[in-house]
């Protein structure tokens, strides 16, 4: 079921480091990313867990991106993988164990006007 490989892009262009912070590289449990010339670099990618997304959701600066959900290998998208999450629709952050873009606010705002946020 494996459709291949799970890790960060991260744009350089973008990455600012935080301004020293590095958030990225911080929150990493599995030194997937390290510092380099003031910019975070992916340097273990085959340590990423599949279907976590949480360094990206941490970036000020939308500096790091992942391939779509749909390619991660099946075998490590599991639920119980908590991951955070930026809503799109009203900013807040929270923390998810399944694919999703909006909080449920945003998620029962939607519904009851009829729109899907999928
Ligand atoms: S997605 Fe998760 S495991 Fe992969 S680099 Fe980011 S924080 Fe680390
Ligand atoms: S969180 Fe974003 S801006 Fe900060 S070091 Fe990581 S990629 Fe760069």
């Amino acid at each position: 079921m494996s459709n291949g490989p799970w890790f960060p892009t991260i744009y350089s262009d973008k990455c600012d480091g935080c301004k020293g912070a590095y958030k990225c590289v911080a929150y990493c449990p599995n030194a997937v990313l390290e510092i380099r010339d003031d910019k975070a670099l992916v340097v273990n990618p085959l340590s990423c867990i599949s279907g976590c997304s949480a360094c990206a959701s941490l970036c000020p600066k939308d500096a790091i991106m992942f391939p779509s959900k749909e390619t991660a290998p099946h075998s490590t998208t599991k639920k119980s993988l908590l991951h955070r999450v930026v809503c799109r629709g009203c900013g807040k952050r929270f923390s998810a164990d399944r694919d999703i873009e909006y909080c449920f606010d945003c998620e029962n705002k939607a519904k009851a006007k009829g729109r899907s946020t999928k």
